[in-house]
């Protein structure tokens, strides 16, 4: 199948989160799978050109919009030790510093213009390619609207005749919600305008049109698939959700383990697999030294994350001095809301020899951490797929997790009798039953260490490759196909 892939964020070269590592694992995996696949991308200010070996294709070329011409040139180059094609997109409102915020950390206010332009200018550099996908695969409300003007404006070009629009909801919370006026100059009629299309409460609401106007809608897990349909996750889109429930399928992501190994990962301080966790002790010890932490065989708890509502870190901050009082030391990585960086950092000052907290973003801290630590936290509201926790199992770390979405689906709780299940899981968003779950990984890590091992072992021995959800998004693209014939 012909694949263009359409992402705001791809690692490495931007990434603020999960969709930029699925951004670039998915792609490798549909092209192992023998698919022709693409990625188009915005060009930040942030992507090095240089490093990535990223050159100009082809200037003057015009986005349009309404009575607006956007001008904008677009780049190439090639996914890291693959032979998938990547085209970045680079015009006036993409190319400033950040991703989604400004240096300030405020989002970008015309946002809605940015990527407009940017999925306006997807059908301009596939119509230059030559490109004839049988499948567009959106992803987030960043690329919202290009189903809709597949549907109405490119409808009936020949280029994209037999083309279908899959768009995968990575985290339903963040929708791209704007006021009308935000895109007056793409002047859609207003016909479209209204709840029953694009408009939401007299707003526009970037996913909602996807979900409305996408082929097919996937999400990353099936838990959330679930969840996406109840009123507590659906964030006001539930409904319409609902009445998609029929095209809507939920697959959990798989690993690039060309990226996320500890066999081969290159920014580890020494290898090891599960034959031999040597290495891993002495990566914790080198954890401890780079952190400034007591060189100590107290169970080393990590987090690396978003400091997000979503991510529960003020039920860790509840429980904080309890768990502490375990006998343990804690490590986060992370960036967000300063309230919570200022209340980590106050943990931090109170136990010097045992707390590090990270206010960055890190990379090469990231893949040390899921080395060096014994248990891994994702205490999280919701978490439609979370890759943290898969990536902490490969690393032969513990997940202590709460039971939502795409850790429900990944992360069985351990049954001390049976030896069975390869995490601890909690079920309520609630401290006590969050230092409930802590305590008893971290007894099992003190009392127990055989069976900590042989837990450790096991966890490392799961398949999360993509060999799996690769062949279920395979069957789902040619659904979406399958559907396309039949409509004809
Ligand atoms: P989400 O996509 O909701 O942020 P995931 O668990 O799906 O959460 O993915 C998070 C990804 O982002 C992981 O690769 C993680 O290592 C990375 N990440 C998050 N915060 C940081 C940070 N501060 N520094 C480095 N990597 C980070």
């Amino acid at each position: 199948m012909n694949i263009a892939f359409i992402s705001a964020e791809v690692a490495p070269f931007s990434k603020t989160g999960g969709l930029g590592d699925v951004s670039s694992a998915f792609p490798k995996a549909m092209e192992n799978l023998g698919h022709n696949i693409i990625i188009i991308t915005p060009l930040y200010k942030v992507v090095d050109l240089e490093k990535y070996n990223i050159k100009l294709e082809m200037k003057d070329l015009y986005a349009t919009y309404g009575n607006k011409a956007e001008i904008f040139e677009y780049y190439s180059s090639h996914l890291p030790k693959s032979e998938v094609p990547i085209y970045f997109v680079k015009n006036s409102y993409l190319y400033r510093d950040g991703i989604y915020v400004d240096e300030d950390g405020e989002d970008y206010s015309d946002s809605p213009i940015r990527f407009l332009t940017f999925i306006k200018s997807v059908f301009i550099i596939l119509e230059q390619l030559g490109f004839e996908p049988d499948i567009i695969h959106l992803n987030d409300w960043h690329t919202g609207l290009l189903p809709f003007y597949l549907k109405t404006e490119y409808s009936g070009k020949k280029l994209f005749s037999k083309t279908r629009s899959v768009f995968t909801i990575h985290n339903i919370g963040y929708q791209g919600i704007y006021p009308l006026e935000t895109i007056e100059d793409a002047e859609i009629p207003d016909v479209y305008l209204d709840d029953d299309h694009l408009g939401f409460y007299e707003q526009i609401n970037y996913m909602k049109a996807a979900i409305r106007y996408s082929d097919i809608i996937t999400t990353v897990s099936s838990k959330y698939a679930e969840e996406i349909q109840t009123k507590k996750f659906g964030y006001g889109l539930e409904h319409f959700i609902q009445e998609r429930s029929d095209d809507l399928y939920g697959i959990v992501h798989g690993v690039d383990l060309t990226v996320w190994n500890p066999k081969t990962d290159p920014h580890i301080k020494r290898n090891y697999d599960s034959r031999n966790l040597k290495g891993k002790e002495e990566c914790k010890v080198l954890l401890q030294k780079i952190l400034g932490l007591d060189v100590s065989d107290k169970p080393l708890i990590g987090i690396i994350t978003r400091l997000a509502t979503q991510k529960g870190l003020d039920i860790v901050l509840k429980k904080f001095d309890d768990m502490m009082d375990l006998g343990v030391q804690f490590v986060l990585l992370g960036t967000g809301e300063q309230i919570l960086e200022e209340k980590l950092k106050r943990k931090e000052k109170k136990h010097p020899d045992d707390v590090s907290i990270n206010i960055a973003f890190d990379n090469e801290l990231a893949h040390q951490i899921e080395a060096g630590a014994d248990i891994f936290l994702m205490p999280s509201r919701y978490e439609p797929c979370g890759l943290n926790q898969i990536y902490s199992m490969i690393y032969g770390t513990v997940p202590v997790v709460r039971k939502t979405g795409g850790l429900s689906d990944t992360v069985l709780d351990y049954d001390e009798e049976k030896e069975e299940g390869n995490g601890f899981v909690f079920e309520r968003i609630n401290a006590d039953d969050f230092l409930e779950a802590v305590t008893r990984a971290v007894t099992l890590f003190k009392k127990q260490p055989e069976k900590w091992k042989k837990l450790q072992k096991r966890i490392m021995n799961l398949d999360f490759s993509w060999k799996k959800s690769a062949k279920q998004w395979q069957k789902v693209y040619e659904l979406a196909i399958i559907k396309n014939k039949k409509k004809k």
